[in-house]
């Protein structure tokens, strides 16, 4: 549709920050998405994003630094050059790159002014400021109509005039629409108007600019003058979300915002929106809507008159390098005027008050202002109160310098109760120290003076207090075998149940192996996770864990699924910092006693767990089983079990019809042994179940303590797995024996581990009647019996299937789960 700007009246503006620019296939792609239109637009371009700081540098360095100049401009040549070549045809590049070196010329002369004078006066740093915009305009201009569309540049400079007042720039409505009549009438028809963002003329002609991040306040103008029914504000986030993601991982995009809603987060530094911006915007009720150049078929966030409703609590900014200071004194007590006294001197000097709170008391009047001007603030304020400062009737000016600010912004949270309560309580929760605390009088933020660095740790905590569910559980899987597999495949299978019916959110945030590791910053991708982790990073163990562990995750866990001593030589200092500790790996409850006895210090009480169930029974309720009968205050007297699921198996299937030594071979072709079978056969598996349970008993047992009767015969102990297997048939004759043996009494032979109150420890085979408990279980089933004072006569018993990784893994999934119910 070719449009000649007059009367339509449904216009779009749209918008293109620095990074949507920053190289040409950046540039192609805004043309792209340009190129899709059905009605008349206005396209307002930053600069190339870099290139404004870059001329501000020149213009700061001309009179210190002349040298460098020459080097700096050629710089910016060469890559204005090349952004030129690369993008457009010799034809439309001719032209563009004549006016890049005049530009570059003329910038140069300007610059070499500078450093005669000696100084970059504002309206010298404007002018050499704006050029960013003017490049960028043409090359965009250039591809359009490379592609056939009529586009027409335009410096804004020729039509946007204002003044610089207090409160920054003012537009002369009456001269910039004369102006736009002008330039139009100049103009023959044309489909997209390209216009620079950024800069402008004062009435006298000069040029100027609309102060840093000025682009996006040009668009508003450009929409109001144009009456658009629609602005755009294209950059690289999704929309506005509810805090800077730089520094909130978990930030989220906000659907729809209220103009007051924004203005306040604007005010409070969410940096993708401008105050000045929104204003033009406001008046006439143009929506805004706010969208990620990179994503364009997400929704972004639209910016209008009403709020969704959606929730109270919208968005978290702070605001950085502000100071505070502190009027005290009992001389303020009932005087009427103070605080206007102040406020009047603190303006007389152009010191612009970003907050204010006061004592009810009246004992003291707290404010904040930008860093940059604390000390001319300190000044006025002592000078306003020079005599009651002289006469004791307040104490000093306090300036506290490096804060930040902390706000929290939503239009509904008037009249919501416990809005403050949960901002407050994640604050204290993350232990930062609140130096003053303001409530708008609009209700629509909380904001909080707080140390500048603790700010952003502040910023990600009461995002979390809003945003995140008390039971969001960060996690991080070591080990990457059967048990860590199985258990990854289960959280993923439940993960969407538990958020919605439970409100558990279980965040698998890395997994590492002893060579490679995964993070992410959300979540991993459960679907895709083997893959990746063979692509992952090279494993380092602390880098992991600090992943893990994050200041804005309300539970973090590392999950141990390795069998390794050295990571387990690690839970003490995990859970002193604060991080929950599942494992089914037995090596921290078998080794030294005190360690041991260390780790349990360190998981007592309300803070961080310590949870191994699965180290004894895999899923079965064992250890929780012995907790509840201690806790409760009954004795135990012996505990007595088949604690090996191989063991349990070889026996029940070892029935005299096939010799021992085959039952083996089958079952550890079967996979139901480890690869080396004398592991299980040698009984130290059991024997550490056995050192698990007595200490859980409260018996500071030793491994060593325990009388093992292995299975392995003395000849066989060392050599190869194959010629252990070769040879074992040689021992099948007495195993037979033993059978037989148990049979004539009417007995069978069981592996099992025992232990007493009395620390007497003891893992071998005996012989138990045929209706015997322990007699009669099935496949791989483990079995214990608890003797106690209260199951005296009949003994407790926990019996089920023993071993395996989904079994395992269904308990350590038990265990996670318990850390946060
Ligand atoms: P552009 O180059 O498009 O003008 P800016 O860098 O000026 O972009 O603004 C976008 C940046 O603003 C984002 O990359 C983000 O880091 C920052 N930002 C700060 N607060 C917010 C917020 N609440 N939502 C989105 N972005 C934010
Ligand atoms: N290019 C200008 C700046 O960097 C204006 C803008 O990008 O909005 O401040
Ligand atoms: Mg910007």
């Amino acid at each position: 549709m070719r449009s000649s700007v007059p009367a339509s009246t449904d216009w779009r503006v749209h918008k293109f920050g620095g990074t949507s620019l920053a190289t040409p296939a950046r540039i192609r792609h805004v043309a792209d998405l340009l190129g899709d239109r059905d009605r008349p637009l206005a396209v307002v371009v930053s600069a190339v994003s870099g290139v404004t700081d870059r001329l501000l540098a020149l213009a700061e360095n001309a009179h210190t630094d002349p040298d460098g100049l020459s080097d700096r401009l050629q710089s910016l040549r060469d890559d204005q050059r090349a952004m030129v070549s690369d993008l457009l045809d010799r034809d439309t590049a001719a032209s563009v790159l004549d006016a890049l070196d005049q530009d570059l010329d003329d910038l140069a002369d300007v610059l070499r002014a500078t450093h005669l004078m000696g100084t970059a006066p504002d309206t010298t740093r404007a002018l050499v400021a704006g050029y960013g915009e003017l490049w960028s305009t043409r090359l965009l201009g250039g591809v359009l109509r490379s592609r056939g569309l009529s586009a027409a540049v335009c410096d804004a400079r020729e039509v946007l005039v204002v003044t610089h007042e207090k409160l920054g720039p003012v537009v002369d409505w009456d001269a910039t629409r004369r102006q736009f009549a002008n330039w139009r009438a100049a103009r023959s028809e044309f489909d997209i108007l390209v216009a620079t963002g950024f800069i402008a003329t004062t009435p006298d002609g000069v040029p100027t600019t609309l102060g840093r991040n000025g682009s996006d306040h040009s668009a508003a103008l450009f929409a109001s003058l144009l009456g658009a029914e629609a602005l755009t504000i294209w950059t690289d986030t999704d929309g506005v979300m509810s805090a800077d993601p730089r520094y909130v991982p978990d930030a989220r995009r906000l659907d729809v915002l209220s103009y007051e809603e924004a203005l306040e987060m604007a005010y409070f530094g969410a940096g993708v929106i401008h105050p000045r911006t929104l204003s033009p915007a406001i008046e006439h009720e143009i929506p805004i809507t706010i969208r990620n150049t990179f994503a364009p078929d997400r929704p972004g966030t639209r910016i209008h008159l009403e709020d969704d409703g959606a929730s109270v609590v919208k968005g978290f900014s702070t605001i950085d390098d502000v100071a505070l200071l502190n009027l005290e004194g009992s001389g303020m007590i009932g005087v009427p005027g103070i605080a206007r006294r102040l406020f009047d001197a603190l303006e007389d000097e152009g010191v612009s008050v970003i907050l204010i709170s006061q004592g009810s008391s009246e004992h003291s009047i707290c404010f904040a202002v930008p860093q940059a001007e604390a000390k001319v603030a300190r000044k006025a304020a002592e000078q306003a109160f020079y005599a009651e400062l002289d006469r004791g009737q307040l104490r000093t000016v306090e300036l506290v310098p490096d804060c930040s600010i902390l706000a929290v912004v939503g239009d509904r949270m008037t009249g919501t109760p416990g809005v403050a309560a949960t901002f407050f309580g994640a604050l204290g929760e993350a232990s930062v120290n609140v130096r003053a605390i303001a409530q708008g009088s609009s209700e629509r933020n909380i904001s909080a003076v707080v140390d500048g660095d603790d700010a952003h740790r502040a910023l990600r905590a009461v995002h979390a207090g809003f945003y995140l569910s008390k039971r969001t559980l960060s996690i991080g899987v070591l080990g990457a075998g059967n048990v860590g597999a199985a258990l990854l495949d289960q959280i993923r299978t439940e993960a969407d149940r538990l958020r919605d019916e439970q409100d558990i959110d279980l965040r698998v945030r890395g997994i590492a192996t002893s060579s490679r590791m995964l993070r992410a910053e959300q979540r991993l991708d459960l679907g895709t996770w083997r893959d990746d982790l063979a692509e992952g990073d090279a494993a380092d163990l602390d880098a992991f864990v600090d992943h893990v562990q994050t200041d804005y995750h309300p539970h973090t866990a590392i999950v141990d699924c390795t069998a390794s001593g050295a990571i387990a030589r690690h839970y003490r200092g995990w859970l002193e910092r604060g991080i929950h500790v599942v494992t089914p790996n037995k090596k921290a409850n078998t080794g030294a006693w005190d360690a041991y006895q260390a780790l349990q210090a360190a998981s007592r009480g309300p803070g961080p767990q310590y949870r191994y169930e699965t180290t004894v029974g895999a899923g079965l309720p064992i250890l929780r089983t012995l907790n509840s009968l201690t806790e409760t205050g009954d004795q135990v007297h012996r505990i007595e079990g088949i604690l090996s699921g191989t063991l349990s198996y070889l026996f029940n299937a070892f029935d005299g019809e096939r010799p021992f030594s085959a039952i083996l071979r089958q079952a550890r072709d079967e996979g139901f042994t480890e690869p080396d079978p004398r592991d299980d056969l040698s009984g130290m598996d059991v024997a550490r179940k056995v050192v698990i349970l007595a200490r859980e008993m409260g018996v500071s047992l030793g491994l060593d303590e325990v009388s093992v009767d292995g299975l392995v015969p003395g000849p066989l102990r060392d050599g190869s797995v194959p010629s252990f297997l070769d040879r074992l048939p040689e021992h099948d004759a007495d195993m037979t024996k033993l059978l037989r043996d148990a049979r004539a009494n009417d007995k069978v032979l069981r592996f099992v581990g025992s232990v007493t109150r009395d620390g007497d420890a003891s893992v071998r085979l005996r012989r138990y009647p045929v209706d015997h408990a322990f007699a009669r279980i099935n496949h791989t089933d483990n079995i214990v019996r608890f003797q106690t004072d209260r199951y005296a006569d009949t003994p407790l018993i926990v019996q089920g299937p023993g071993a395996g990784p989904q079994v395992t893994a269904a308990g350590v999934f038990t265990d996670l789960l318990r850390l946060i119910s």
